[in-house]
């Protein structure tokens, strides 16, 4: 059977566990090294095959099935434990503040999850705060929710379980870091089915959309109301070109009396910034009024004398912002 779902925890304890021997061993566990600021993993199970880590109740659904991958984070999710322990001096992860290099360590093993067991890189948008993410809360799944989950969630989303770990882990930046961080919207064949407590704008936050982009996608005509259940394009917005500008092509260019579409754009640029002494154009071939311009822009940004004398430099092309095509 093929992993598809990852199931996170925190140990809440500040040492590799022994886990009666192995009898509720999950199948990976990451022991931070503060100093070396990185995690030990230990894979207790291959990853193939069933762990041991859920309560698994006679009848109701199958928690620790073959699909299932257990993850244990030592370190604690509860508040009062870490305070308790910041007063002992433990040096421990509180995992709803972990520390960056924790984070992307973790996402780093979900990437590889990814890539080589294609478990999706998404999962619940509701990760409420220890305790009360403790018992049988909204964010709990249904059995039926479970049964067809795939992805990441925590041990608080699991049915016929009560613990409520990993609690309020950043999971948003989790998910950014596993996927590269790339800030890319999802693409078109992306899908979500929406889950107790959700609301649009936590599902836009998780999967680095917008509610804009999810109201349109989906033609959802009231944005309060989506149903559990509903299943969502996760078309993403139109991510914003980045403007990319031409780099300075040296002064001795411009001596040369170029004819390029890049005296045309730097001309426009000229005009936008109100030194524009053009009468026609601006066009591609660099004339005395392109200087004359380009003289202009140099006394705005406060150039005098030589400085000042219309053959472009370096620090005055790159503040005007050309751009490359
Ligand atoms: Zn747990």
């Amino acid at each position: 059977m093929n992993v598809n779902t990852i199931v996170l925890h925190t140990t809440e304890g500040t040492f590799l566990p022994s886990y009666g021997g192995g009898a509720s061993a999950p199948t990976l566990t990451a022991v931070p090294d503060m100093k070396g600021k990185r995690l030990r993993w230990y894979q207790h199970f291959d990853f193939e095959r069933s762990a041991r880590a859920l309560v698994n109740k006679n009848g109701g659904v199958e928690t620790n099935t073959l699909n299932v991958a257990q993850v244990e984070l030592v370190g604690t999710c509860d508040p009062s434990t870490h305070k308790k322990w910041k007063a002992k001096g433990y040096s421990h992860i509180y995992w709803p503040d972990a520390p960056d290099w924790a984070l992307k360590e973790v996402a780093a093993f979900l990437k590889w999850a990814n890539r080589e067991h294609a478990v999706p890189l998404s999962g619940p948008s509701s990760w409420k705060a220890y305790p009360s993410s403790y018992g049988n809360t909204s964010q709990r799944m249904t059995f039926s929710e479970w049964n067809n989950f795939r992805g990441i969630c925590g041990h608080c989303h699991v049915p016929e379980n009560d613990h409520g770990d990993p609690g309020a882990i950043d999971f948003v930046k989790l998910i950014r870091y596993a996927k590269g961080d790339t800030g890319k919207p999802p693409t078109s064949s992306d899908t979500y089915t929406v889950k107790k407590g959700d609301t649009l704008s936590s599902i836009a936050r998780a999967h680095n959309t917008t509610v804009a982009a999810l109201v349109k996608a989906n033609g959802i005509k009231d944005a309060d109301k989506i149903r559990i259940g509903q299943v969502l394009k996760l078309t993403g917005s139109a991510p914003k070109p980045k403007p990319t500008y031409a780099p300075f092509p040296g002064a001795a260019y411009f001596k040369k009396n170029p004819n390029s579409s890049l005296i045309t754009r730097m001309g426009k640029r000229l005009v936008a910034q109100g030194c524009g002494k053009y009468r026609v154009g601006p066009g591609p071939q660099w004339t005395d009024v392109d200087r004359q311009s380009y003289a202009a822009w140099q006394r705005k940004l406060g150039y005098s004398g030589s400085n000042a004398d219309g053959w472009p430099g370096k620090a005055s092309w790159d503040r005007l912002k050309v751009p490359a095509n």
